[in-house]
């Protein structure tokens, strides 16, 4: 599997990404808003876009479907409930299904609702897994929930299965957002030290080379793993006093993702 990560330079920081089979030069284009840069960088590697995969219907995700299509035929899939709001939708997606790219890449679906309700991440069972996951993860942060989605689904989305993806999983998210996301995890943990040598090692990088984190970093770095953190609780109870002294991870997450929507 090569993938390649392709920053849209936009004002929403969108990536956008290329998935292709080494062998037959297929690729898949996730949320390629900027066709323009995804077909240019097909064209340069010499590889064929057969499929798009949106990872949910938002306008900055499924905006350069049609140009992408009519330059390419493409197919296009997307989470089965989104038909309504995908033009030309043609394959809807449920969790566990499998996309082929060329002969040697699978990609798992995972349905994961939250930011919206109709959101599906994508999983390779490489050597090293990739986990393809739009607007749900960002680098040490969570998708917002008030275009369609539901705080409670995307903590469950957390809890339920990114939470339990092997560390080494290279995180790929549909938005650059890793130095504002890495100031609200020092504004909730001061003393989170890998954070704030990250912020450092960050802070005005390349975003067409940018840095990829693996789960087991996202686990050190991003508020939304860190519901248990000593520092987290103290911290959010100065702002929520009703919370209890030992909280629930559940009621810990849609505090955070509260805060950082104000924030
Ligand atoms: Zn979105």
């Amino acid at each position: 599997m090569i993938v390649k990560q392709i920053w849209t330079g936009n004002a929403y920081r969108n990536f956008n990404y290329l998935i292709a089979c080494p062998e037959t030069g297929e690729a898949l284009a996730i949320d390629p808003l900027d066709h323009e840069k995804c077909l240019k960088a097909a064209k340069e590697a010499g590889w064929t876009i057969t499929q798009i995969v949106n990872t949910h219907e938002h306008r900055d995700h499924t905006g350069g479907n049609e140009q992408m299509v009519r330059k390419t035929g493409a197919k296009i899939l997307a989470h089965q409930d989104a038909g309504d709001r995908i033009a030309g939708m043609w394959r809807g997606l449920g969790a566990g299904d499998v996309v082929d790219v060329g002969k040697t890449v699978e990609l798992e679906v995972l349905d994961t609702p939250g930011h919206t309700m109709s959101h599906v991440c994508l999983r390779s069972h490489t050597d090293q897994p990739a986990l393809f996951c739009g607007d749900t993860l960002f680098n040490a942060g969570a998708g917002n929930c008030h275009n369609g989605g539901h705080p409670v689904e995307l903590y469950k989305t957390f809890s339920e299965q990114l939470a339990r993806l092997p560390d080494s999983t290279r995180i790929y998210p549909g938005h650059d957002y890793i130095e504002n996301n890495l100031r609200f995890t020092l504004n909730r943990e001061p003393d989170n030290q890998r954070a704030g040598e990250m912020l450092a090692s960050v802070t005005g990088q390349d975003p067409d080379r940018p840095y990829v984190s693996t789960l087991a970093v996202e686990r050190e770095i991003n508020t939304f793993f860190r519901l248990t953190s000593p520092t987290v609780i103290a911290k959010l109870r100065e702002a929520f006093p009703d919370l209890p002294e030992n909280p629930d991870p559940r009621a810990v997450f849609l505090k955070l993702r509260e805060l950082r929507n104000r924030w």
